[in-house]
């Protein structure tokens, strides 16, 4: 560890790490994963020590590392290999990888604090006889004195203040009479101040009616409730001028909880025990065993809806636990990681001391406490979403991918890397078993499974024999040709659903698209009202009175004239959710209908509180966009119906019926879970194209032997591997 240079990554957006002197008495504690202080131009900045060098830098001056912010590293050997494969791999900036692996730099300025041990009181106490103490040891002595006086951890921020601090700091922790430690701190009452619109109560004096309007865009149109701080940043208000609006109505506020996944109801949460069927105990055998060879292997749990692949993660997590070892699971989206993390709380909480949860919507404080907590070790099941397949877990025997085909694995922003496979890596280096779960696996692992390069557990049944629901084609065609009725919801699935409401069953409906209308166009020049940044077409939304993009977020009026030709004759077309909504209560004026979908879900507690209203029985139909189609466990389901089974099919992707068959299957899982039999009805224009008779049929082989042909026939992956380059400029030439 004397090698005088350190190659150090930092978070700018460059893919070449850079190299700094490290001074003598910093040679001890520069070491790999450590956060380390540097100059950087005229700046500070917090990087990641990787390999110490003895070769000299290029270059007129070489630079220092001013200081080492950990003790130990904060990023383990493994993670920090991991980090430099990520950036190798998919060529992402690699500083900008290690800043994703690392906690949220709060914890720097705020949260490390310095303990006196009971040697350490001893040596103050021996200090102080003597008369004779050199400059350093007078150094120790005041600073264990203080130490003492405070009678109470001093955050090392503010023995900062003192400029040789750090250097005696070492020495002290070195003797062992102090303790250094990553404490989660800073804020206490782990609640955030929700603000939403209520509407223009009365006048409101003194503020300009611009500022209000902002507030109201922001709040009514274009975002939905928010966290006050987000508010205050996007409608560039200032606190006074909110706690004015909520003081005369015009506004509303309530606290959200912000402890990751905690939940009210956690106190009396009792998991449900299962007796595992024949398949479970088969795959679980199977995991036990791969645990216990201590060597990498992958997967891939293929399990029909229902079929209880959650008993499957979880009781490979205890095996995993009870083995000495730490456990990952992924889930696809944020809203999972609360009931897969109260499931795991209930499960492994008391026993094991402790579960985290991680994913992109937790506050800078929360993901920085998460995080150390894992990094410590008091937490040794991580729950998140992709960003925490870097969690710091150490001895890492099992890594769950759950719904692994879907594509909110991929992060599509730098650094840019695929969750699922970064996991599967991590489990290779760290010779962890990987269990990849899914009822409709991504045609990559499944090719993989048959292949051999998995290996493949499958439950062909659902629990307790519970038959899959009966699935049937509406074809659109026909039924405009016999009624030449045109609204979204046929004949056929109008009966099934009054069939619904009159036995007091639940039905679920799913559009899987945005808005009131997808397409805007002109009658007289047939051009569509495009995204000016995209080119793709706006979709309509009827509330809100705009048309948004839904690729970039782009928002603008609705045209009365066409902007192309002036004509008036604008004409929307397709239907989306909002419109969907509208109909069914036309429809169905009695019934208690909610609609669940980015727009009405804005919130983690929207969503929670659409979920629960139908899960308590308060709702008859669930409609909305593929959100209503993922993974929810509702008993009371017995009709669900597609209103446009091929919405996804035209989209210019060669995964377009892959997803497709995915939709379609997963939202036929949502009925007949219960004791209730269930119906599916699929509207649909094609009702020929293989995607769509496989998904009715439920037959993943037959359409995977289609899709895998077809793959194959057009050299798509995972016959070969697509890059997508993309070239920016401000002008094309
Ligand atoms: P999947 O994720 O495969 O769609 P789930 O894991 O959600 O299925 O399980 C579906 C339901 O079956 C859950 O309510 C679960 O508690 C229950 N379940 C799981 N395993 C068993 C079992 N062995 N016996 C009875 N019920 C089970
Ligand atoms: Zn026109
Ligand atoms: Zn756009």
């Amino acid at each position: 560890m004397d090698a005088p240079y350190c190659e150090v990554a930092l978070p700018v957006p460059l893919r070449s790490v850079f190299t700094y002197a490290v001074p003598i008495p910093l040679r001890e504690q520069t070491v790999p994963g450590s956060r380390v202080v540097v100059p950087f131009g005229r700046r500070a900045m917090v990087g990641v020590a990787l390999s110490r060098t003895n070769e000299k830098p290029e270059g007129p001056q070489i630079r220092e590392i001013v200081q080492v912010l950990d003790g130990n590293p904060a990023l383990p050997p493994a993670l920090v290999e991991l980090g430099r494969w990520v950036a190798d791999y998919y060529v992402a900036p690699v500083g900008e990888v290690f800043r994703a692996m690392l906690p949220p730099l709060v914890e720097v300025r705020t949260k490390r604090e310095v303990f006196q041990t009971p040697s350490g009181t001893q040596a103050h106490a021996a200090l102080s006889l003597r008369s004779d103490l050199s400059d350093s040891e007078k150094e120790e002595w005041e600073l264990l004195g203080q130490l003492a006086r405070e009678a109470k951890p001093i955050g090392v921020h503010s023995l900062r203040k003192n400029p040789r601090a750090e250097a005696v700091l070492r020495r002290l922790q070195r003797r062992g009479w102090i303790e250094i430690r990553e404490v989660a701190g800073g804020r206490k009452g782990r609640t955030q101040k929700i603000v939403a619109w209520k509407g223009l109560e009365g006048t409101v004096e003194g503020k300009s009616i611009a500022t209000i309007e902002r507030v109201r865009k922001v709040l009514a149109e274009e975002r939905g409730p928010l966290p006050l701080p987000m508010l205050l940043r996007i409608a560039r208000v200032s606190r006074a001028v909110v706690s004015r609006l909520v003081r005369v109505g015009t506004l509303e506020t309530w606290d959200e909880p912000l402890d990751p996944g905690e939940d009210p109801f956690d106190a009396d949460f009792v998991p449900p025990a299962n007796v595992l069927n024949a398949e479970q105990e088969r795959a679980v055998g199977e995991v036990r065993g791969w645990l216990d060879a201590r060597e990498f292997s992958v997967a891939l749990l293929h399990g029909v809806t229902g079929s209880g692949k959650t008993e499957v993660y979880l009781r490979s997590v205890q095996e995993t636990l009870a083995r000495g070892r730490t456990a990952l699971i992924l889930v696809p989206e944020i809203a999972l990681t609360l009931w897969v993390g109260r499931l795991c709380r209930a499960w492994f909480g008391a026993k094991f001391e402790g579960v985290a949860v991680m994913h992109s919507a937790l506050g800078d404080a929360e993901r920085a406490r998460e995080w150390w907590r894992v990094r410590r070790g008091e937490a040794r099941v991580v729950v998140g979403t992709r960003s925490a397949v870097f969690a710091p877990l150490q001895n890492l025997g099992l890594v769950i991918v759950d719904e692994e085909q879907e594509s909110s694995y991929k992060q599509e922003e730098t650094p840019r890397y695929n969750g699922r496979d970064t996991a599967i890596v991590r489990a290779k280096k760290e010779r962890a078993v990987v269990l990849l779960g899914s009822a409709t696996p991504s045609l990559e692992s499944y090719h993989n499974a048959r292949t051999g390069k998995y290996k493949l557990l499958t439950l062909e049944s659902r629990v307790e024999n519970r038959p899959l629901a009966r699935v049937e084609i509406v074809d659109l065609r026909e039924e405009f040709k016999s009624t030449h009725r045109t609204g979204p919801i046929s004949t056929r699935l109008h009966a099934a659903l009054a069939e619904c409401l009159q036995n007091g069953t639940q039905a679920v409906v799913l559009i899987n698209r945005r808005g009131y209308s997808w397409f805007v166009m002109c009658r007289s020049c047939g051009a569509a009202v495009q995204c000016p940044n995209c080119s793709i077409s706006m979709t309509f939304h009827k509330k809100r009175n705009q048309l948004a993009c839904h690729y970039c977020g782009a928002t603008r009026g609705v045209p009365k004239i066409c902007p192309k030709c002036d004509s008036e004759h604008i004409y929307f077309f397709g239907e989306g959710s909002e419109q969907v909504e509208e109909q069914l209560r036309k429809e169905f004026p009695e019934a208690r209908i909610a609609r669940l979908d980015r727009d009405t879900a804005r919130t983690k507690r929207a969503y929670q509180q659409i979920l629960g209203a139908f899960a308590d029985g308060r709702l008859d139909i669930l409609m909305g966009t593929q959100m209503v189609a993922k993974g929810h466990d509702f008993q009371k389901v017995t009709l669900v119906g597609v209103v446009a089974a091929d919405a996804l099919l035209s989209l210019p992707d060669f995964r377009a019926a892959e997803r497709t068959f995915q939709l379609l299957t997963q939202v036929e899982g949502r009925a007949g879970r219960g004791e209730l039999p269930g119906a599916v009805l699929v509207q649909t224009y094609y009702p020929e194209h293989y995607a769509i008779q496989d998904a009715v049929k439920q037959d993943f082989t037959a359409y995977f032997e289609r899709e895998v042909h077809f793959r194959k026939m057009m050299a798509y992956p995972p016959f070969t591997a697509l890059a997508n380059l993309i070239v920016r400029d401000r002008k094309i030439e």
